[in-house]
């Protein structure tokens, strides 16, 4: 073609950062394939890559600013939205005070190069502690735990795939994520590398998932019990005599009692209740200490549930204690180029607690299971108004429904979105920023969880065009309006942000960053990236506590040995559990308009294994009404032995059939929403981290009769 020209950036779908090329003629986009040039992704994709053009061209995707009237959706102009948006604010604050304004940011923010250089203004402007995010349905017990051994809640270690000589995933399942809190392309081809070079894999998981299939072996784990298996790991590893002493070990303050910390739970008496038995838990061990290098790992079925923080902390000691921790083929920290460590505070616990529930905040926000009480439970400091950027709360937290209500009787509520979706339907004005594709990125957040040391920077593909505006700008103007007092410093900060766009900032940034070869210009000149080499070993100086030792906390740990033994003692092995499950096709809710990556069959089914269908009576292909203390949805059943028995699954981000959605090929696509089962009062009291994976449910079929009958009746 003619004017065909390449452009090679970084996918920003999900953490992998795939380096991708585009082909492209003025602004059609021809074909986006894997850049075999990154030294990081080395050619690899996923089939999410794709829906990059998707979402640029998305006819849905909303390209001026929105209204709601009573005659439906009104455009407005920029000035004009901004305008109606800042005094919309302002006069709620004024009548209900400052936190009656909610915040909430999801998680395509850590996605966003300008979101994540300047959301701190439009936090400082709003002035509101009503804060929330993503981070306490996902990750926050990794930010905690490394707050309290390392000094800093973003100084995370992540697996060294490329090195290791034994894996062992527990609740995670990066075959269908490619790496969550590990940046990784290609889990597929790290995994077969392990094997090859006569590794191990090891997956446990209620669900033998794409993962599992590709390990060396699988075992099923009855949902949130991974406490006790671990708990029985920490045991064993002392009771075989496997604890030894590391570099890493040698700096960990009170270490030696970790091992009577879990005294009291043998592989013996764990074996019922997480169905793994004693020989297998204690062959487990063996094999991962006498592995010439091993790392455990745990994701989000460790994270999200009752003893999330608990159990991240027991898989962080597994691999201290067993030398893995800051060593070759371990658990290892990352050094990027753009050093986030180095230029954020270190995050804290339970400074405040949420106004109603009493719920710890973290580093400032509120757990997101407090939200919809924060608006629903009349009081001072009741939510009145919200904002949400780039959000989707309605499906993406649990009791969805209930939020549902809360969002709709608020007063005024922004969404900065791209979508009138399920959330941004309830509100009163949406502000749309640019699409992916148009944005200059670097990536500030996930180069800080890779798995391999790289850097790279990638211009905008497309120029936003006359009437368009980018996520920072959006927040630039808005605290113009809200924050008329800032600082002069701030000012200037803005000021030269909104001159010079927050490259500007990310230039400053890798100038005081570790790397002296890396700096904005180089970057320019490389647009596959620069390869920064392997994973290296950094303590004790990377650690931020002033000591520069790792600080156990096992008091703080310990006291919640209580809350396992009083769960556990009332253990109902009986119930059926709920869990989620990932697809590669998908990315929480927000990829579901782009008709190539929901295409076939529908894959918002209910998985259950044979046993459990066929003492229920549930037939394959049919409706099955599951309910939960909070909500019931009507699925078809997919009956299948990738589950255990006794556990069933549904997918997370479906349910776009509510009424007022405007994504069409979504709303073809509904499904039922996990969330509207999840339950808001099940948290880990710990931190406030929803508890989402093993919910207790009720399942019955739908009789063939019934179908029938609401069909004629619709
Ligand atoms: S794995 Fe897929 S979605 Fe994620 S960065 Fe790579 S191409 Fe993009």
């Amino acid at each position: 073609m003619a004017n065909e020209q390449v452009h090679f950036r970084t996918c920003t779908l999900c953490e992998a950062m795939c380096g991708i090329e585009v082909k492209h003629d003025g602004e059609k986009v021809l074909s986006i394939k894997g850049d075999k040039n990154d030294p990081f992704s080395k050619g690899y994709i996923c089939p999410k890559a794709t829906a990059l053009q998707d979402l640029h061209e998305d006819p849905d995707r909303l390209r001026k600013p929105v209204e709601r009237t009573a005659e439906g959706w009104k455009e407005l102009s920029w000035p004009e939205a901004l305008d109606k948006v800042a005094a919309g604010i302002q006069t709620l604050q004024k009548q209900h005070g400052q936190n009656s304004l909610g915040i909430y940011l999801g998680n395509p923010n850590v996605h966003n190069m300008g979101s994540m250089l300047t959301t701190k203004h439009l936090l400082t402007s709003l002035k509101s502690r009503s804060r929330f995010s993503a981070t306490s349905i996902d990750q926050l017990p990794h930010h905690v735990v490394c707050m309290h051994l390392f000094g800093h809640m973003l100084r995370i270690p992540v697996p060294d795939v490329n090195r290791t000589q034994h894996m062992l995933i527990i609740g995670g399942n990066p075959l269908a994520s490619n790496g969550s809190i590990m940046t990784a392309a290609n889990m597929r081809q790290k995994l077969k590398d392990i094997k090859a070079r006569d590794g191990k894999i090891v997956v446990i998981d209620p669900r033998r998932t794409e993962t599992a299939d590709a390990a060396s072996e699988h075992h099923f784990i009855r949902p949130a019990t991974d406490v006790l298996l671990l708990l029985a790991m920490l045991n064993e590893i002392y009771a075989q005599g496997y604890a030894t002493t590391s570099k890493a070990a040698e700096l960990a303050v009170d270490i030696d009692q970790l091992e009577v910390f879990a005294k009291d739970y043998s592989a013996e008496n764990v074996a019922s209740i997480t169905g793994i038995s004693a020989l297998e838990i204690k062959r487990l061990v063996k094999e991962f200490c006498e592995a010439e290098s091993a790392v455990c790992y745990g994701r989000m079925g460790v994270s999200v549930q009752e003893f999330g923080l608990l159990s991240q902390y027991l898989i962080m000691v597994i691999n201290l204690v067993t030398g893995r921790l800051d060593e070759v083929g371990g658990l290892m920290f990352p050094k990027p180029a753009l050093d986030i460590v180095n230029n954020t505070g270190p995050g804290y616990l339970a400074k405040r607690h949420s106004r109603v529930n009493s719920l710890p905040d973290f580093n400032g926000d509120y757990p997101v299971v407090a939200m919809a009480d924060e608006m629903l439970v009349p009081g001072e400091g009741q939510l009145k108004g919200f904002i949400n950027v780039a959000g989707n709360p309605v499906l993406s937290t649990p009791n969805g429904n209930k939020l549902d209500k809360g969002l709709e009787q608020l007063d005024f509520m922004v969404s900065v979105d791209y979508f009138v979706n399920e959330t941004s339907r309830h509100a009163n004005i949406i502000l749309p920023p640019v699409s992916p594709l148009q944005r200059d990125h670097y990536d500030v957040t996930f180069n800080g969880l890779a798995v391999h040391n790289v850097a790279k920077y990638s211009p905008a593909l497309f120029k936003k065009k006359a009437g368009e505006m980018h996520d920072w700008e959006i927040t630039l103007e808005l605290a113009k309006r809200l924050d008329k007092k800032a600082t002069l410093s701030t000012k200037i900060e803005r000021w030269l942000t909104k001159t010079f766009a927050p490259k500007f900032l990310l230039a400053q940034g890798l100038k005081r960053g570790p790397y002296p070869q890396v700096n904005l210009k180089a970057l320019q000149q490389q647009p596959h990236g620069i390869d920064l080499g392997p994973l290296q070993t950094m303590l004790p100086a990377g650690l931020k506590h002033k000591d520069k030792q790792i600080h156990l906390n096992i008091n703080f740990y310990k006291a919640d040995l209580a809350r396992v033994y009083e769960v556990f003692q009332q253990y109902n092995k009986d119930q059926i559990l709920l869990i989620g499950r990932r697809h590669v096709r998908s990315n929480n809710s927000w990829l579901h308009n782009s008709q190539r990556l929901v295409k076939g069959k529908s894959r918002c089914t209910l998985m259950l294994h044979p046993e459990t269908a066929a003492l229920h009576e549930i037939i394959d292909g049919q409706k099955v009404k599951v309910s939960s203390r909070v909500g019931c949805v009507e699925i078809e059943a997919q009956i299948t032995d990738e589950l255990m028995p006794g556990v069933v699954s549904i997918p997370h981000g479906w349910g776009h059939g509510r009424k007022g959605v405007r994504q069409s090929i979504a709303q073809a696509h509904a499904g039922v929403s996990l969330n509207d089962l999840t339950d808001d009062t099940a948290i880990d009291k710990l931190c406030g981290n929803a508890a989402v994976n093993g919910v207790p449910v009720q399942l019955e079929m739908v009789e063939q009769k019934t179908v029938e009958l609401a069909v004629e009746e619709l």
